[in-house]
């Protein structure tokens, strides 16, 4: 990844208060990259972040804004994990209340496994994230090899 970095914004409703805090609060640490976010999300994150920007006479960052979460966004920020369009995710998830969409949570949490993809789903782990030098580094994630998976064998009978 790149020093200027992809960074995908999700929260659930429960958890958007508290998101909005950390963006509020890291603005100026994250109007050095491009963010990426599901709908609802995103309109949030814009705002702050125009407000913010606006205070302080810096161009705000672009905010894509992809599906609202239980509409597919979830899932359309996990193929873009798989065509290496994310670089970091911080999604603050709700663990007090079942989704409609729990299903694509749990998927997209495992993609960011499979991919090594950092990942905060809490505010203090965000801390550490958007604390840390590399943060503004480019940086490699070591991928664990499937090439033995591809190639396996498949029983057809
Ligand atoms: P939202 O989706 O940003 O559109 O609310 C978040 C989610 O539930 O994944």
């Amino acid at each position: 990844m790149k020093k200027k970095k992809n960074i995908a914004i999700v929260a659930h409703d429960n958890r958007k208060k508290d998101i909005m805090e950390w963006v509020s609060f890291n603005w100026n640490e994250l109007a050095q990259h491009n963010l990426i976010c599901t709908g609802t999300t995103g309109k949030l994150v814009e705002e702050a972040l125009i407000e913010k920007c606006a205070a302080n006479g810096v161009v705000p960052p672009t905010v894509a804004r992809l599906k609202s979460g239980p509409l597919g966004g979830d899932q359309q920020l996990g193929a873009l994990i798989v065509e290496g369009k994310v670089d970091i995710l911080i999604f603050f998830w709700d663990p007090m209340q079942p989704q409609p969409h729990d299903v694509d949570v749990k998927a997209l949490l495992r993609i960011t496994v499979l991919y090594n993809l950092p990942t905060a789903s809490n505010r203090s782990t965000a801390d550490f994230l958007v604390s840390s030098e590399l943060f503004h580094e480019s940086y490699q994630p070591i991928l664990k090899d499937y090439s033995g998976y591809i190639k396996r064998d498949v029983d057809l009978g």
